[in-house]
């Protein structure tokens, strides 16, 4: 981690402390002081992060843009929607909790109407971040009937997944806020789209919310405005279009499901989208474009999907069809949010879960790295290096990587191994720029580089 994070990290949880203060302060602590408190943070908490991290969604400006007429986005870490109504107002998806008091400022002007409706697209904190600070008695919460679930076993396991989801955002606060309204969770649906749509129509304006599952989890919704043909897609579609999936997220929660992810494709496919607005980046725009990026998707999916089912059919192991099955070149899309070997694995592990069948030793709780500071006494620490530089000489910075973690685990303070697994660690950050540019693999190695580093005493 490099110094400026450990810096933003103390800084948000200093302010962190002062905003429960706040809260305590019970009701006589106006909301908007709440606001403006968190707004603060907010901005803090931006301002310390590097440009270059997590694909940069943090340096994104909060601005408002009238997309149609009565179609309003807040932009940001992840966007929020406006759609104004004389019967009043709709809004999708709430974005991060540190951005909604500028995003709800400027949404605020366009529209004093009552706000009617929130559609949730789903259960992640940078979706639904807003929800409370935004309801009114009576405002309807719209989201699947998955959501709850979701959102369940995502707070249940906060502490544990909080530390996984930092280390590839680290805007992210060093503890979860348990604070009042930013703390996560806490969102109770109204109604829920399942099996069924949600139709209804306010103000003359006809509201699709439709269940589009299987793309960033079981709980996601997309909302389709059929006079104007724009579709919201919360991240059913992830946050670059078009784009590989990511069936398998690294920073941990459960698999995707791709059978389901493959039909809400064939759903939108069918739909004449002539806007399509995800809740990160910008829209997208042109009937025919927008058709033949969803079906590309939808067959690269689906190719991945069939090849891997073939090969666990035939009795090929896991690693192999890891390393053999790539997008054909009419089927070729970008891999930085979801990487295609990752899908493989995950897609062998949602159907056949972890026993692989390669060996008894996977079924009891000694795994081979803890017999590794045994195999680097008998095997001596120089020739344990030698062996992975000449692997690391050989571009094969992986089987390297294995030899240095026995070498590391015998001693952890051998210098020339920590030595050969830092410049093999920046080989492979060369590659995976140079390659198929995934985020969260190119983030993750950066993360390995400075603890390596730090192990040398070099800092970062
Ligand atoms: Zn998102």
């Amino acid at each position: 981690m490099s110094k400026s994070l450990k810096i933003g990290g103390v800084v948000v949880a200093i302010l962190a402390t002062l905003v429960l203060w706040l809260w305590l302060g019970g009701d006589g602590v106006k909301k908007t002081a709440r606001l403006k408190a968190v707004e603060v943070i907010g901005n803090l908490a931006m301002r310390t992060i590097p440009d270059d991290v997590a694909g940069g969604f943090h340096k994104i400006p909060i601005e408002r843009k009238e997309l149609a007429p009565g179609v309003y986005q807040a932009t940001g870490v992840a966007n929020t929607h406006l759609i104004t109504t004389d019967d009043g107002d709709v809004l999708f998806d709430t974005g991060l909790a540190l951005q909604v008091p500028q995003q709800m400022e400027l949404l605020k002007e366009v529209s004093d109407g009552p706000l009617t409706h929130i559609i949730v697209s789903h259960s992640h904190a940078d979706h639904m971040g807003g929800t409370k600070f935004w309801k009114e008695d009576g405002t309807e919460i719209v989201a699947h009937r998955e959501y709850t679930e979701e959102q369940r076993y995502l707070k249940e396991l906060e502490p544990y997944l909080h530390h996984r989801n930092r280390t590839l955002f680290p805007w992210m606060p060093e503890e979860p806020p348990q604070i009042g309204l930013i703390a996560y969770g806490g969102v109770e649906p109204t109604i829920t789209v399942g099996d069924d749509d949600l139709i209804f129509e306010q103000g003359g304006v006809r509201f699709e919310v439709l269940n589009t599952p299987g793309a960033e989890g079981a709980d996601n919704i997309s909302l389709w405005l059929p006079q104007k043909k724009i579709l919201f897609t919360g991240d059913t579609l992830g946050p670059l279009f078009p784009q590989f999936p990511n069936i398998f997220t690294m920073r941990g929660e459960k698999v995707r499901k791709p059978v389901e992810y493959i039909a809400t494709l064939n759903r939108l496919i069918e739909l004449d989208i002539e806007m399509l607005v995800p809740s990160h980046h910008t829209p997208v725009t042109g009937v025919e474009n927008i058709r033949a990026a969803l079906t590309k998707i939808r067959d690269a999916t689906k190719y991945v999907h069939d090849e891997t089912v073939r090969g666990m059919n035939e009795g090929r192991s896991v690693h192999e069809l890891m390393e053999e099955i790539q997008l054909p070149p009419e089927l070729e899309l970008t891999q930085e949010h979801g990487r295609v070997s990752w899908a493989v694995r995950s897609i062998w592990e949602y159907y056949a879960t972890w026993f692989h069948f390669d060996s008894i030793t996977e079924l009891y709780p000694v795994p081979a790295r803890s017999m590794y500071a045994e195999l680097a006494e008998l095997a001596g620490p120089e020739a344990l290096v030698a062996k992975a530089k000449e692997h690391a000489d050989a571009g094969e910075p992986v089987r390297a990587l294995h030899l240095l973690e026995v070498a590391v685990a015998g001693d952890p303070d051998n210098a020339p191994a920590l030595r050969l697994r830092l410049t093999t660690l920046e080989a492979m950050l060369q590659t995976a720029i140079d390659g198929v540019g995934n985020n969260y693999e190119k983030d993750y190695l950066r993360q390995q580089i400075a603890l390596t580093r730090e192990a040398l005493g070099q800092g970062s």
